[in-house]
């Protein structure tokens, strides 16, 4: 039996499963539905949500942490990865707001996990 672990939620289900000819024909240790969806979509094009960073010029943390909105191609990740190292973000960014849009023309999007508030801001009073 080949094996995989699901990863669309934390239980994380250690799937088995056997192909003949390409084809899912036996699957067991899967809790849910979406683990048989999962194996398909790691047989065809294996996905995953890319959590990282982006430099902030100008902001109270040197870095703003970021994660794609949702899985994209594996194949991508490495692109990504570049792009994102290349670019710098003016300060303030505030969670939720859209670092890149529609990637390599996935409808996904890179969006900011953290707040990174002006340095001029860093002092205000509360
Ligand atoms: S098979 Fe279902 S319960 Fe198991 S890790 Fe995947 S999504 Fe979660």
């Amino acid at each position: 039996m080949n094996r995989v672990v699901c990863v669309q939620c934390p239980v994380g289900c250690k799937i088995k499963f056997e192909l003949i000819d390409g084809k899912i024909v036996k699957i067991e240790g899967n809790k849910c539905p979406r683990g048989l969806a999962y194996l398909e979509d790691e047989l065809k094009e294996p996905k995953r949500v890319v959590p990282t960073s982006v430099r902030v010029v100008g902001g109270n943390y040197p870095l703003a942490s970021v994660k794609t909105s949702a899985p994209i191609p594996k194949k991508y990740i490495p692109h990504l990865m570049k792009k994102l190292r290349e670019i710098k973000v003016n300060a303030p960014v505030k969670v939720g707001d859209v670092i890149l849009k529609n990637i390599f023309d996935t409808g996904v999007d890179v969006i900011a996990t953290r707040t990174v508030l002006k340095n001029s801001e860093r002092d205000i009073p509360q």
